[in-house]
């Protein structure tokens, strides 16, 4: 168990809860009650480097952004998902610190802005999907689409909303500095948001209006630092077959086998648990011992296999 390295991503959605409205105190709540189990898993011995989804945040900044445009100049989708990384990574720098200090723990915790790079061919350029900020009705979408280069989908319930490409991750610009940190002993916060999405411009780089998902991140991140263990957390204490449906079955364990079989018979949302399936497979086959798919509050209960589904071979 000794130096075992675990990345760790909390949900977006798990932080900022479906019924919750998002205040300040809701989201540190979250992250002090998920904190709480992490730092066991420091207690044990573990590695930890965190990374983190913000989907709901993102969505907030931009229609912050959006509804504020007239006054302030609204900020591009790169700049906020930078500005929701520095949010978030606040929220869990601070609390897990502070559990650290309540348990005389005396480790360094850093937040690392951190870039993806993401493919200019990528086909998600040409098909955007990934919804993002306010509902609006069919007049204003009308008006955003004439005014704006955004584009606009139709939800079941005739509702329109701005869909963003959602690229794969090629790269992590900064992964020398978060090994370098990782080395050091330090608690990294890094990836936030699935990381802001760059592409290359000759020799240079430049953000692009995109959102990666942030378990595909989360997968690239661990193959690159070598990590042995991806745990995902979210809103959820488990995967199920079926779900939803009179059918549905919890798992505990499954092989990659199973996993890739699962997968292919569609039992995994689309743009929800499909890409953690997904990332918990890649990681597998880049060399990851295991991956674990788990409620944001039992990181240290689904370690020890109580809790939460776990793939492996
Ligand atoms: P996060 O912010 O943690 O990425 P998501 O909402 O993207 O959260 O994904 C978690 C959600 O995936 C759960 O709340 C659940 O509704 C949904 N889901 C879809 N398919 C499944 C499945 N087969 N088993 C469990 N949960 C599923
Ligand atoms: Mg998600």
């Amino acid at each position: 168990m000794k130096n075992k390295t675990i990345v760790l991503a909390l949900g977006g959605n798990a932080i900022l809860q479906a019924h919750e409205k998002g205040t300040y105190y809701e989201q540190i709540n979250n992250v002090k009650k998920a904190v709480v189990e992490i730092i066991k898993l420091i207690q044990d011995g573990y590695k930890v480097i965190i990374t983190h989804g913000n989907g709901p945040q993102v969505g907030n900044l931009y229609i912050q952004n959006s509804l504020a445009g007239e006054v302030v100049p609204p900020m591009p989708l790169d700049a906020c998902s930078a500005e929701s990384q520095g949010l978030i990574g606040y929220f869990i720098q601070q609390e897990i610190k502070n559990e650290l200090v309540r348990n005389n723990i005396d480790l360094p915790v850093i937040t690392l802005i951190t870039q993806v790079l993401v493919d200019t061919d990528d086909p998600a350029f040409m098909n955007p999907t990934k919804p993002i900020g306010p509902f609006h009705n069919r007049k204003e979408a009308e008006f955003l689409k004439k005014r704006t280069s955004f584009v606009m989908k139709e939800d079941s319930n005739k509702r329109w909303r701005r869909v963003v490409p959602s690229p794969r991750p090629i790269g992590i610009v900064e992964k020398e500095v978060i090994k370098k940190n990782v080395d050091e002993g330090y608690i990294v916060v890094t990836a936030g948001g699935g990381g802001i999405p760059v592409i290359n411009k000759g020799r240079e780089i430049i953000g692009v209006e995109a959102v990666i998902d942030k378990d595909l991140s989360a997968c690239r991140l661990a193959v690159d630092i070598n990590a042995n263990i991806l745990l995902i957390l979210t809103d959820i204490e488990r995967v199920a077959l079926n779900y939803n449906s009179p059918k549905q079955k919890w798992i505990d364990t499954m092989s990659l086998g199973e996993a890739k079989k699962y997968l292919a018979e569609g039992h995994f949302k689309e743009g929800s648990m499909k890409p953690k399936i997904e990332a918990g497979i890649s990681f597998l086959e880049n060399g990851g011992e295991k991956s674990i798919i788990a409620s944001l509050f039992s990181a240290n209960s689904s370690i020890k296999g109580k809790s939460g589904t776990t793939i492996k071979n």
